[in-house]
């Protein structure tokens, strides 16, 4: 276990080499930590919490207010969506067309809009739950008539190998899709994130354009499920 301050430190470091000094987002990710343990990160300057779980997010948005802003990065099932639009929570995953007309006509009925980031299965691993980039034209087309909807980039989770150059690989696909959408300006559609790099692979991540890494175990320790 690192803890949540040199996790930042040593994120800021890396976004600087490269370049980007401050425009890489650590979100903790709380999966199964204890809330003592969360607290302690909060006050070391966490601000950014994700949860793969919605009931579990909402467990977090009770125990800890507005201290931190809250990320679903899990997968989220159509029937689950009432229960998280209207609380200002980012959803990272969102993964195929029938989900996201679920979150436009849940948001419209809370008179919000919420804001989402189109999950996309880069690694093509069966295990991950990203959308199929075969989809992702329609999805893009649809998501430019959205009203209570706004996307506002993309989330790419690396392949589960030691293979470092194939894990860039897939990270540099996902940054120059990201760039190739934004040039596209649709309406609607404003990709500024790019949600990519865990515990094992955020610093490739980084160096390849990641906006937001979403690191777990090494702030937190492993986790006990
Ligand atoms: C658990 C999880 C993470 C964090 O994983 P670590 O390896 O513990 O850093 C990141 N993204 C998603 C989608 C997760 O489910």
């Amino acid at each position: 276990m690192e803890g949540y301050k040199k996790i930042k430190e040593e994120i800021d470091s890396i976004a600087k080499e490269c370049g980007r000094e401050g425009g890489v987002k650590l979100i903790a990710v709380t999966k199964t930590v204890d809330e003592e343990l969360i607290k302690k990160s909060i006050e070391e300057g966490a601000s950014d919490i994700g949860e793969n779980k919605p009931q579990e997010l909402l467990k977090r948005m009770e125990q800890f207010g507005d201290k931190v802003r809250y990320h679903l990065i899990g997968n989220l099932q159509r029937n689950k969506v009432r229960t998280i639009v209207g609380s200002s929570i980012l959803i990272h995953s969102v993964n195929s067309v029938r989900l996201l007309r679920e979150i436009e006509k849940r948001s419209e009925i809370e008179g919000v809009t919420t804001e989402i980031m189109m999950q996309l299965n880069l690694a093509k691993e069966e295990t991950k739950t990203g959308m199929p980039i075969e989809e992702m034209e329609e999805f893009l087309e649809e998501m430019s008539q959205m009203k209570h909807t706004k996307m506002i980039g993309m989330m790419v989770m690396g392949p589960n190998v030691d293979d470092e150059d194939e894990i860039r690989r897939v990270f540099k696909k996902a940054y120059n899709l990201k760039e190739e959408i934004a040039g596209r300006n649709l309406r609607n559609i404003e990709m500024r994130e790019l949600s990519m790099g865990m515990s094992s692979d955020y610093r490739i991540a980084i160096e390849e354009g990641s906006t937001m890494v979403r690191i777990g175990s090494l702030i937190y320790g492993e986790r006990h499920y």
